[in-house]
């Protein structure tokens, strides 16, 4: 007969395997979020290589036009500039802002 003490403690401890499994899945996931960061970065950095040097960027959150969404998406990076006929033009950079227009 156990005490109800070691009862509590054998009932938290999970087999190792369980255990092993278990970090696995967290470390899948974790590498999946840095990897996807990483992509969106790169997305970032492609979609802001030719922006002219007049452009202004924008910070903004998206309503995504769905009657049922609830989710606020975003914020991502906007590019706006005028072009020599005076017309707007708008370009999505992405969910971040890469170091080389974040100086400008
Ligand atoms: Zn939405």
């Amino acid at each position: 007969m156990s005490s109800l003490g070691d009862d509590l403690f054998a009932s938290r401890k999970k087999p190792l395997p369980y255990l092993i499994a278990e970090i696995k899945k967290h470390q899948e996931k974790a590498s999946k979020f840095i990897s996807k960061t990483e992509s969106n970065k790169q997305t970032s950095i492609n979609n802001s290589k030719d922006l002219p040097n007049n452009a202004t960027i924008r910070r903004e959150y998206i309503d995504c036009g769905k009657l049922d969404c609830q989710w606020v998406h975003g914020p991502y990076y906007y590019a706006y500039w005028k072009d020599e006929d005076g017309k707007l033009h708008k370009k999505y950079i992405g969910k971040y802002l890469p170091a080389s227009i974040k100086n400008e």
